[in-house]
């Protein structure tokens, strides 16, 4: 797994390299509180959620 993830966001492209692919300029890692991240987290938490509701179905 990458440590970090790059995003360009002239491309909106994500890399783990320190420069975009595709227009070669300098990224930096995304900061959190962008929305972006908010999401995947967002989305981290609703599939943890159902996994949790999944399991007490179980019981
Ligand atoms: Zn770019």
């Amino acid at each position: 797994m990458a440590k970090s993830i790059n995003k360009c966001h002239e491309c909106n492209i994500y890399s783990i390299k320190d420069s975009c692919p595709n227009c070669n300029n300098k990224i930096s890692e995304e900061k959190p509180g962008k929305f972006s991240v908010e999401d995947k987290y967002g989305e981290y938490r609703r599939k943890a959620k159902k996994e949790i509701l999944k399991e007490k179905n179980l019981y």
